[in-house]
């Protein structure tokens, strides 16, 4: 059976003997350690997800590559209805777990290899796609989650990869060898690094001829030896560590910085070497998978946003505040506006001529700059509508404490009728949607910097088009 359920996954997480360190220790217990739990969970729910009634139509597809019914999460878009379902089980899964599902990011970087590794083969005679498809049924079969090795640390960002003054600030083939080759250099925000089995490695930028040592793409799993993961911390990662006051109670998100010292890949596991000039497609690519992909799971969080603000409303005696209603229609428009741009830009999907299929980049990139900007609307109007406690409500502790927790909970009352206990857990929950570091700084830079996205639209827009129809319109003949 492909498909596995949650309790599978977790288990099979336990398997793993992972380098990680957190807060200057060593984690030698993932799966049970509070933080990274949390985040396990988030990716756990895209597996749950494929056995509930509610959602498993949309989550279980067939594969022709295995013969079997996969998990979506494994299968490289094969027609406009597989780019559609990618963006609507995002939404769904951003409102089911309130933060990042920390899933998409496998499934872009296996999109990508589809497309690319085929035509790479056609230039080269290389065999980068049979490398691609032996790892994409392993991944198939054992429904496995992968995470995206992309961004490279970039030292001074003024100079390209061989030109750093040290040369591992973008991650290179150190040695090849009869087996494999070693490679050396380190990737930031690793999303869910340890919640995965697998790390899927692409460049992070367009190449040089001369650099390259730096085109590489592979996948290695996440315990190989020589791989160290560095969990980075976020605002409230310390309440997930003292089990206190963490807001959304069953989910969260951490991104580990990844240390390649060197690492040794096997030559089955390499989906590039060398070829300099397929860099740009394979970042082009995945930013604009990852970017469609992010279009869907916002708009699901800005879905819990809006129901965080509703209930507020309700729990604080505001509902027929005429502004603030106001308000909950602005962030519908948002959430829907969003969406529907990262749905238009399946809909204007192609066919590649590996038979995946691609997104239309102009919109995925559209939908990602919206994004940047919108999600801080949709947050600013959400903090607006609930009040000032999203800041400095107090902790469940003293809520506890026999000899002040009854003062505050007579003066944390809101609207008749209403249990102050759950006021105070919206309060908690709408902290977490509105000052989570991992998610806000996502809605800004995850899936390249915001000038990514425009030099992308700049780039894939057909100007030349644009002008020949101005000047049919203005009678210009030259
Ligand atoms: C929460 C989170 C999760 C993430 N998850 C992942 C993940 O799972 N996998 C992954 O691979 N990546 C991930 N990313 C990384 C993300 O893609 C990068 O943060 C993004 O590409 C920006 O790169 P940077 O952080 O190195 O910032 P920088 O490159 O330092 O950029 C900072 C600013 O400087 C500008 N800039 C940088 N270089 C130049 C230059 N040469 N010329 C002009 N301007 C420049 C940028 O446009 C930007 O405005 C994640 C990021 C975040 C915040």
């Amino acid at each position: 059976m492909a498909i596995k359920t949650k309790d599978e996954y977790i288990e099979s997480l336990r398997e793993m003997q992972p380098t990680a360190y957190m807060f200057g220790e060593k984690v030698t217990n993932i799966v049970d350690n509070p933080r990274l739990r949390a985040g396990i969970e988030a990716t756990g729910a895209t597996y749950e997800i494929a056995h509930l009634d509610e959602f498993k139509d949309l989550v279980v597809a067939y594969s022709p590559l295995i013969s079997e019914p996969v998990n979506r999460f494994t299968l490289p878009p094969a027609s406009i209805e597989d780019l559609v379902a990618r963006v609507k089980i995002n939404r769904k899964l951003g409102n089911y777990v309130g933060t990042c599902h920390q899933r998409c990011t496998g499934l872009d970087c296996l999109s990508t290899l589809s497309i690319v590794t085929y035509d790479i083969d056609q230039k080269y005679e290389t065999s980068y796609n049979d490398n691609f498809i032996k790892f994409l049924k392993y991944m198939q079969k054992n429904d496995l989650t992968a995470n995206a090795g992309v961004t490279d640390v970039k030292g001074d960002r003024s100079k390209g990869p061989g030109e750093q003054e040290d040369k591992d600030m973008y991650l290179r083939v150190v040695e090849k060898r009869d087996d494999g080759i070693i490679v050396r250099g380190a990737k930031a925000h690793q999303t869910g690094s340890l919640s995965s089995h697998e790390v899927i490695v692409l460049p992070t930028r367009a190449l040089r001829e001369e650099d390259k040592d730096y085109a590489l793409a592979f996948a290695i799993p996440t315990d190989t030896p020589g791989l160290i993961h560095v969990v980075g911390r976020s605002t409230l990662d310390m309440r997930e560590m003292e089990g206190c006051d963490v807001g959304n109670t069953r989910y969260s998100k951490y991104c580990p910085t990844l240390i390649f010292d060197n690492v040794f890949v096997p030559w089955d596991r390499v989906f590039m070497c060398g070829e300099t000039e397929f860099a740009a497609d394979m970042v082009i690519r995945f930013s604009s998978f990852h970017r469609q992909s992010h279009g869907g799971c916002k708009s699901g969080k800005i879905d819990c946003m809006i129901g965080a603000a509703q209930l507020a409303m309700e729990y604080s005696g505001t509902s027929r505040a005429s502004h603030l209603r106001q308000k909950i229609v602005d962030m519908i428009h948002r959430a829907e506006t969003l969406y529907g741009c990262s749905l238009a830009a399946s809909y204007e999907g192609k066919k590649e001529a590996s038979g995946t299929y691609f997104i239309d980049p102009v919109m995925a990139n559209a939908s990602k700059i919206h994004e940047g900007k919108e999600m801080a609307e949709a947050t600013r109007m959400m903090v607006d509508i609930c009040g000032g406690f999203v800041a400095d409500l107090p902790s469940d502790r003293d809520l506890d404490n026999p000899e002040i927790g009854s003062l505050l909970k007579k003066y944390l009352k809101g609207a008749e009728g209403i249990d102050v206990e759950n006021r105070i857990k919206l309060y908690r929950l709408a902290e977490k949607l509105s000052l989570e570091s991992a998610d806000t700084v996502s809605d800004i830079h995850g899936g390249g910097s915001p000038e990514a996205h425009r030099v992308t639209l700049m780039r894939e827009t057909d100007l030349e088009e644009k002008k020949k129809n101005i000047k049919r319109l203005a009678g210009i003949d030259d």
